[in-house]
């Protein structure tokens, strides 16, 4: 009988044990999952700094590719150098990506493209740890505030569609400079939101539209339509095509 009632209080405390670990395990497996991303990155980037060339600070007359003349007819856009194809790596990553697309080699090829990297313009190295949004802020990985960087490479990138006078630019979705609809949330755990990178921002104040790299058939669409209707004949049309039109200014 004794025996009886010191299993049966052992099993009424393996119960609330068991249920007290249940309850708590969510909480565990995010805070687990958090600090394996944050491990993750940190080991990518000095994997990228052992491998490689370690860290360069680029300068923006070095790297910067030469934008070839073009017809004086053809409108020009402003586009993320890391969709360009260019030589350089500008990605925090210091990868290439290769230009495939064909609407961008089109483009390309009849020198429309103005490449701009914001990050690299505003003189942050390659390869450099990842950055995040944190509402005005830009911050790195290691907690470096880098909103100076990234503001003075905006503004450049403004110069620059000013001058070429640019009909629309294309930017890198999910950048903290470039992203035009999606960025990652400031925490470094994959989570993405709406909102805009630092550039975005300044270009769409500036009533420049910005399309990423996955609305390239739109933005063709764009161009083709200020080409043939010019920008008096596009106004008529963006009533009826809000889709492409966003961030038009009349
Ligand atoms: S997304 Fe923008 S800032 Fe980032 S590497 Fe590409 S061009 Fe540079």
């Amino acid at each position: 009988m004794h025996y009886r009632k010191i299993i049966a209080q052992l099993k009424d405390r393996l119960r609330k044990l068991f249920s007290a670990a249940a309850e708590g395990l969510p909480v565990i497996l995010s805070w687990a999952f958090q600090k394996l991303i944050f491990l993750k990155n940190g080991l990518m980037h000095l994997f990228l700094t052992i491998r490689g060339k370690g860290f360069h600070m680029p300068d923006r007359g070095d790297t910067e590719p030469e934008v070839p003349s073009g017809s004086s007819s053809q409108r020009k856009i402003l586009i993320s150098r890391c969709l360009y194809g260019g030589e350089e790596p500008v990605r925090y990553d210091g990868r290439r990506i290769p230009l495939e697309n064909s609407i961008l080699l089109k483009w390309k090829e009849e020198n429309r493209l103005v490449p701009v990297c914001p990050e690299v313009d505003g003189g942050l190295s390659v390869p450099r740890p990842p950055s995040e949004r944190s509402g005005r802020n830009v911050i790195c990985l290691d907690g470096t505030d880098v909103t100076s960087a990234y503001r003075e490479g905006s503004v450049h990138a403004l110069q620059l569609a000013r001058e070429h006078h640019v009909a629309f630019a294309v930017m890198k979705e999910k950048s903290p400079a470039c992203g035009s609809s999606l960025i990652h949330d400031g925490h470094f755990n994959g989570t993405l939101i709406h909102g805009e990178g630092t550039t975005v921002e300044i270009l769409r104040n500036a009533g420049i539209i910005v399309f990423s790299e996955k609305e390239l058939p739109e933005a063709a669409e764009f161009l083709a339509l200020l080409e043939t209707e010019g920008e008096n004949g596009l106004k008529e049309e963006i009533p009826w095509r809000p889709g492409i039109m966003k961030g038009y200014k009349k």
